[in-house]
């Protein structure tokens, strides 16, 4: 029975669908710059969540939105436009802007085995469903009108702030909110923002040209794809105080009754115990651990040693333990891929049952990871290997492929030896070929004798 923790309830319950198909919908990335290594663990906790309700059988329909509209740089409504300033700095228009770091996005996903979920949704592909919606909430009474956009009335939904469980006295002491003397509440937020002429991305609307608001987003396509009311909506934990507050408050106004029924967020990587950010320089990507060695699998596999509702503090240290580790799994798996010894039903039974228990609650990947190592220490046998390749169907680690044969430097003392050797068997000297194969055991090595030469590897 798969048990997921509910951000709203602070509990984990047990997962029943509303419909037959699993509903799900993931706040997606803002394609103003590369993706980091931090946004990427968010991803790899959505695709784990995906992979453990299609392992326990469940269809899914899975969106997950690409914000290529400007966000603001903070959490209230002010500050500059992601995408504009990138486009400026680069001096691309916002929507080159949006297509180079999807596809950065795109590959990342593909490189750390995330699958894609069924609807990708760019934002500037329903800038129409946004202004539906925003219209259909004034209508209701929930929206109202100032010279610079259209607000949201948060004294008119008495739960605001239900999801963080901050009252608005602490939301508004913590948000840096905006200075507007025209909203009603500090903590009213915009639907719409009316244009200024040198905003660099705006659409017409009933209130003339402007631009949506970034909470607004969600709710539209949610809607949209998923209806009024859908299963799982996952984020990282920074989006529960105000982006999910504020998406709650839209849908719930609108549809008048509650739209998602398990709210699940995954928490933050830091970097060497601190926050991730450009200015302190420690903000990698996928590429950059490439470069420095390391396969986008041994970083899912940094990944999902840690709970997704555990901080995960990243270091290279940490990344050069996961990868000895990784290859270490795929080495054993070779051993089982060869063997030859039978594992009794039971005790595959066992271990699969093990497994699921794990995963079924609230997702516990490390937990499975578990079973998988203690699994392989059986005797080499393909039933364990098979086993492994199904439980790979949740891990998504590519436990199909061969182990990187590390090259070992061998010492010239020993490669001096074993051409000495190589010379003596030319001559058939075999007593001299055997006391030198004795002198390169000693020093850790074994020489294989192969057609034109020998092979060495360490004992
Ligand atoms: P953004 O593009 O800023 O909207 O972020 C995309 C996703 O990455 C969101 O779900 C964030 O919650 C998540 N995220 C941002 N920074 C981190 C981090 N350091 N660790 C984990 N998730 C993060
Ligand atoms: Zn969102």
């Amino acid at each position: 029975m798969l048990k997921l923790y509910n951000t709203m309830s602070r509990q984990k319950e047990k997962f029943e669908p509303i419909k037959d198909k699993v509903t799900m919908y993931s706040c997606g990335p803002t394609v103003y710059s590369y993706a980091h290594i931090g946004n990427m663990r968010a991803y790899i906790f959505m695709d784990t969540v995906r992979r453990v309700l299609k392992y326990d059988g469940y269809k899914l329909k899975g969106v997950m939105n690409i914000t290529d509209v400007g966000h603001l740089l903070s959490d209230a409504d002010d500050g500059e436009d992601k995408m504009a300033k990138a486009s400026r700095e680069q001096k691309k228009t916002p929507y080159e802007i949006a297509e180079i770091y999807t596809k950065a996005f795109m590959d990342d996903l593909a490189r750390l085995n995330i699958g894609k979920p069924e609807v990708i949704a760019k934002a500037t592909e329903h800038i129409d469903d946004m202004i539906k919606y925003v219209v259909a909430l004034v209508e209701k009474g929930y929206g109202y009108e100032t010279s610079d956009g259209i607000y949201f009335d948060i004294s008119k939904f008495p739960s605001y702030g239900k999801l963080s469980r901050l009252n608005l006295d602490d939301q508004i002491a913590g948000a840096r909110v905006e200075v507007n003397d025209e909203k009603r509440h500090p903590a009213d937020f915009a639907l719409w923002k009316k244009a200024p002429k040198e905003h660099i991305m705006q659409w017409e609307s009933p209130w003339g040209m402007g631009y949506p608001g970034w909470h607004i987003e969600c709710s539209a396509m949610s809607k949209k794809y998923l209806g009024a009311e859908f299963d799982i909506h996952t984020g990282g934990v920074d989006h529960i105080p105000v982006h999910h507050e504020n998406e709650i408050a839209q849908s719930e106004a609108l549809e008048g009754h509650s739209t998602v029924k398990y709210w699940m967020h995954g928490e933050f990587m830091q970097v060497d115990g601190g926050k991730m950010s450009k200015s302190l320089g420690n903000t990698y990507t996928v590429s950059d651990l490439m470069q420095k060695g390391f396969s986008p699998m041994c970083f899912r596999y940094f990944c999902l040693n840690t709970h997704y509702r555990k901080k995960l503090n990243f270091t290279f240290e940490g990344m050069e333990g996961a990868k000895v580790a990784y290859n270490r799994l795929l080495t054993l798996l070779d051993t089982h891929k060869n063997g030859t010894s039978k594992t009794e039903d039971n005790v595959i039974a066992n271990y699969k049952n093990q497994f699921c228990e794990a995963i079924d609650d609230d997702v516990n990947i490390p937990l499975a990871l578990g079973v998988l190592w203690t699994m392989l220490k059986e005797a080499p046998s393909k039933d364990i290997y098979a086993l492994a390749q199904e439980f790979d169907k949740v891990f998504g680690l590519s436990l199909d492929q061969p182990p990187v044969r590390e090259e070992v430097a061998v010492p010239d003392e020993v490669k001096k030896l074993a051409d000495e050797r190589l010379e003596a068997r030319k001559n058939k000297d075999w007593a001299q070929s055997d006391k030198l194969r004795d002198e390169i055991a000693k020093l850790g090595y074994v020489v294989m004798d192969k057609k034109d030469g020998y092979e060495l590897k360490k004992a």
